[in-house]
């Protein structure tokens, strides 16, 4: 059993960021389940679905098989064996992953890949499920947070930065819209776990939230 750190929050907490620089710091893998979503939700897209389509993609989803690799420590994402990690953060895909996600089978198909993953390496996990669902007993949980103000914020100049019109109201509905399929889903919805960290970090820095959560390892 490998060291298991996870780190559960809504989009735009900064979670991926975090993740990473922890994982570096720390010596351990960094595992984005939120790509593995998305790069199904590719798959699906590829087909010509609709997000509102559940039964195709339910169908969909037992021909396509998602898997993950390192270069150069960063993860890629292979798709039916193609490295799709190029077109996970296109806004269509995200949008697809968002509602795709809560349906069973499209859930059940990532399960083992990141009990997998867990199993055999040192990973810093990041998702929605991972302390409540996937890695219950993960030495260290993580609920890690921030107002949806300051995470529209934060996208709209991510945006900005690679000169992408945007507007913050859009942004900030887009945000809400996504927080409330999460937690309000059947099946593994996004709740903090019981021994998890609850950590706001909307008037931390980067540095300091990675130091708090190195903090919590071994
Ligand atoms: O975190 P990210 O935005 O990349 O995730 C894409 C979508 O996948 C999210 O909108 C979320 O609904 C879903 N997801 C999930 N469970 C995870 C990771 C992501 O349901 N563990």
């Amino acid at each position: 059993m490998g060291y298991n750190v996870a780190i559960d929050g809504p989009a735009g907490a900064g979670k991926s960021t975090i993740a990473k620089r922890v994982a570096k710091e720390m010596g351990y893998v960094y595992v984005d389940t939120g790509a593995m979503y998305r790069a199904l939700a590719i798959y699906f897209l590829k087909k010509g679905l609709k997000p509102e389509e559940t039964e195709k993609i339910v169908e969909a989803c037992k021909e396509a098989e998602v898997t993950i690799g390192y270069e150069e420590g960063m993860q890629q994402v292979y798709l039916n064996g193609e490295n799709v990690t190029r077109m996970l953060r296109e806004e269509a895909v995200g949008n697809m992953a968002s509602v795709s996600s809560a349906i069973k089978e499209v859930r059940a198909q990532l399960l083992e890949l990141q009990r997998e993953l867990a199993r055999t390496k040192d990973v810093v996990m990041d998702g929605r499920d991972i302390g409540t669902n996937i890695l219950p007993n993960a030495d260290v949980k993580v609920y890690l947070t921030a107002s949806v103000e300051t995470r529209a914020k934060r996208r709209y100049l991510e945006l900005q930065e690679k000169g992408v019109e945007c507007n913050l109201e859009e942004i900030a509905h887009d945000i809400e819209e996504r927080d409330h399929r999460d937690m309000n889903r059947e099946i593994a919805p996004l709740k903090q776990a019981e021994d998890a960290v609850y950590v706001d970090s909307s008037d931390m820095t980067i540095d300091e939230v990675t130091e708090a959560i190195k903090a919590l390892c071994k």
